[in-house]
């Protein structure tokens, strides 16, 4: 007696080698019907014995494709048809469209094999792919995803690779993606004016970046998000130039080398850390480095970590193939913190300058990322940034009632969007500062808006006024719809509950940057009692002067003095020069000084009080530099109290007394006592002093759950000293696991925010 059923798969199961997997096991176990795409994900008609749909239905979760990422598997009792084979359709384009794309992935064993084999038809054919590997978001315009929809589309398939296409069993079976060299993109090598020097012959492109590398130059490189520029990581005259070239004096550099035994002569790596640099996604992973002799001190200057990645590109693994042991700064193309260059038409105007030689290819990149970035602290792994590799792959999450927007902050800008069950986060553009970087961000936003078909009815942004991402959220709020706005921090820890699945409520840590506060204060040293609909400020930082405002991020030196003068008025007992005091004189007059209570900017004014920053060039230095130095201490059981009394508001349980962390540093200068143990001694009172503040809030609040979130946690050092505080205590400890703690994770707490202001009725469109 023969049974019908159909089957509906949902999740990342197109252009992931899904159809041709199903009609393989059909014809495994006799079954007979189709299976083809369509708005929602796969869907298969199947006819046979009960036990043989059964292993076929099994099978189909069991032990999907590489690249595919199932979320529900739906069966249902159809009509009998009496199919006499089992076929593969074509997609049916539906109105509806599905919420999965496939992210972009390192090129496949296979495929690799076929490109280094003098005899395959793609041998040194760069655009090598096939459907378990290569790029896709990257180059998907619109859905259902076909080649018509990709930057693909003026590459008509040659009969050989048509053929290919067409058969189910063979590997590049519906790879929108395939091609060869006969019909394919072709890469190129030009000079910085943008004429080309070779066309095609990729052996030749190939030696000659090579040697040009070796000679210490300059190179532009297409890669799959965007441009890269490398040169040779061992050569401090070529890294040094690329700094100049690029003035960017103290960022570190990302690194790219041929394998895990090539890393492991210039860096220490666990066996997370030796996971995510051989993973699909290669993200740089941000890895201690070991003394040596090969990396110029230039890569990654006054930093004890290298960033590193593996080549995921074809061609990148071309520039490894004569020496696996060559190690070349792999940085994106970009003028300082603007958004990474993927135009042709931008490349040589931009980077003319900077890059001697350029390796570029005719076909488009519609949707640039960056590198994702991440480290790894006990077995744990941390984001950085989540971008390539990762975007745009959706978080499960509890349904939502309409389409939700989030604009995110304007800091590493991130936007995201609720649809049904999940929650995509874009890939973040930068800071939104910068008219090029608002530009990307626009059009990025318009992307998403066509690939995951989004009519939002709510739109949710920040609080903080003067946020173009606050303003664009109000300009994209259509009549009809609703938009609203969530504070800065509720939306960091709202971050970290969504991702743990969890409503709260929880002692939120929200150690930042900066963020708009509910008082109109620069706020980011916040213990907040929250859950997903609220917040409480329990304790804080007290209040410190700003001088210049947003000035003081980058010359910490004022944020050194308002603490100073916060400490101790007119009597401060450092040497200060007469440009000092002048600053003191603009703090004393209260002349453009917003009050802010941040930890992070508690991190730049210690910094520039021990002599470690004063002016810095890139967001976190001084913070960064503070770290590095308390890694040299030698002495790592000193620590200081930090005082702390009852707030005098209400509301809030605890006021932490800034100026008695002061008090205590100079103190410590006093007594010259050397700087990398003041630094630790920092880091180690700081944690302190918050498993104390958490233990007298769970006596308040009984709530023995802490979650940590805020740019801050991006501290190796303090993060592990926290978590090891809480957890000596008996605290359960939430980190963010699939987002960065920076303000890559404000769209995703907003969503998470406004789903459950709708679900309590607060939020009405
Ligand atoms: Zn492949
Ligand atoms: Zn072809
Ligand atoms: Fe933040």
């Amino acid at each position: 007696m023969k049974e019908s059923y159909l089957i509906r798969i949902r999740g990342i199961v197109q252009g992931v080698g899904f159809r041709p997997f199903v009609y393989r096991l059909a014809r495994q176990y006799g079954i007979t019907g189709s299976v083809c795409n369509d708005g929602q994900g796969v869907l298969v008609r199947a006819e046979g014995n009960r036990s043989d749909l059964d292993r076929f239905i099994r099978d189909i979760s069991g032990n999907p494709p590489p690249l595919a990422r199932i979320e529900e598997v739906e069966t249902s009792p159809a009509g009998y048809r009496g199919y006499s084979s089992f076929s593969v359709t074509g997609s049916k384009t539906g109105k509806e469209k599905n919420t999965f794309i496939p992210p972009d992935t390192r090129v496949c064993d296979q495929c690799l094999t076929e490109y280094q084999n003098t005899r395959d038809r793609r041998y040194r054919y760069p655009f090598i792919t096939c459907t378990h590997c290569g790029p896709r978001f990257s180059i998907i315009r619109d859905i259902p995803y076909d080649r018509k929809n990709t930057t693909m589309a003026p590459f008509p398939l040659c009969n050989e690779c048509h053929r290919e296409y067409r058969d189910p069993l063979d590997r590049r079976f519906h790879t929108q993606p395939t091609a060869c060299p006969r019909c394919g993109p072709r890469l190129s090598l030009a000079d910085p004016q943008g004429h080309c020097l070779i066309r095609g012959d990729v052996p030749e492109i190939v030696s000659r970046v090579i040697s040009d590398l070796d000679q210490g130059k300059i190179v532009a490189l297409k890669g799959v998000g965007g441009y890269h520029l490398a040169c040779d990581a061992t050569n401090s005259r070529a890294v040094r130039r690329l700094r100049s070239r690029k003035k960017r004096p103290f960022k570190p550099f990302a690194l790219m080398t041929g394998n895990l035994d090539s890393a492991a002569r210039v860096v220490e790596l666990g066996k997370r850390e030796r996971e995510l640099l051989e993973s699909a996604q290669r993200p740089i992973v941000l890895l201690r480095e070991k003394p040596n002799r090969i990396l110029s001190p230039q890569v990654a200057p006054h930093l004890s970590h290298q960033g590193i990645m593996l080549p995921y590109s074809p061609f990148q693994f071309s520039l490894f193939e004569d020496n696996p042991l060559r190690f070349l700064v792999m940085t994106s193309a970009n003028i300082s913190d603007e958004p990474i260059i993927y135009s042709d038409r931008e490349i040589f105007g931009k980077m003319g300058r900077v890059a001697d030689l350029f390796v570029t290819y005719n076909r488009d990149i519609h949707t640039p990322s960056d590198d994702s970035v991440l480290f790894v602290v006990d077995e744990q792994s941390h984001f950085i940034r989540r971008s390539k590799g990762y975007v745009p792959v959706p978080f499960f999450s509890s349904p939502a009632p309409v389409d939700i927007l989030a604009t995110g902050a304007d800091l590493k800008n991130t936007f995201g969007l609720a649809k049904d069950k999940f929650l995509i986060i874009s890939q973040p553009t930068g800071d939104l500062q910068s008219p090029a970087t608002q530009e990307e961000m626009l059009r990025s936003l318009d992307n998403f808006t066509t690939l995951f078909d989004l009519d939002p009815r709510v739109v949710v942004s920040d609080r903080h006024p003067g946020y173009f991402s606050t303003s664009i959220g109000r300009r994209l709020t259509r009549k009809g719809a609703s938009w609203t706005r969530v504070y800065h921090h509720h939306a960091h820890i709202a971050s970290v509950l969504e991702e743990h699945r969890s409503a709260g409520p929880v002692i939120g840590l929200a150690f930042d940057g900066t963020g708009y506060g509910a008082d109109g204060h620069l706020w980011g040293g916040e213990f907040l009692v929250a859950d997903t609909t609220g917040f409480q400020r329990a304790a804080h930082f007290s209040y410190f002067p700003l001088p210049g405002g947003e000035k003081a991020i980058l010359e910490v030196y004022r944020i050194g003095l308002a603490l100073l003068y916060q400490a101790y008025g007119e009597n401060i007992p450092l040497p200060l020069s007469p440009r000092d005091r002048q600053i003191i004189t603009l703090i004393r007059k209260d002349i453009h000084c917003p009050r802010c209570c941040s930890l992070g900017r508690i991190f730049d004014g210690i910094s520039s009080l021990l002599g470690i920053s004063r002016v810095i060039t890139t967001e976190a230095e001084a913070a960064i530099r503070l770290e590095e130095t308390a890694f040299k201490s030698s002495d790592q059981n000193r620590f200081f109290p930090i005082r702390y009394r009852p707030h005098p508001l209400p509301d809030a349980d605890f006021l932490i007394e800034t100026e008695s962390l002061v008090q205590a540093i100079v103190g410590l200068i006093h007594d010259r006592v050397p700087l990398p143990v003041i630094s630790y001694a920092f880091h180690q009172s700081l944690a302190r002093l918050t498993g104390e503040i958490c233990a007298e809030l769970r006596k308040i609040h009984q709530i023995n759950r802490v979650a940590l979130s805020g740019g801050v946690f991006q501290n190796r050092l303090l993060l592990k000293q926290i978590i090891d505080q809480l957890q000596k205590k008996q605290f359960q400890v939430l980190t963010h696991r699939e987002l960065p703690p920076n303000d890559g994770c404000i769209a995703h707490g907003q969503l998470a925010v406004a789903k459950a202001w709708w679900k309590k009725g607060i939020l009405q469109p």
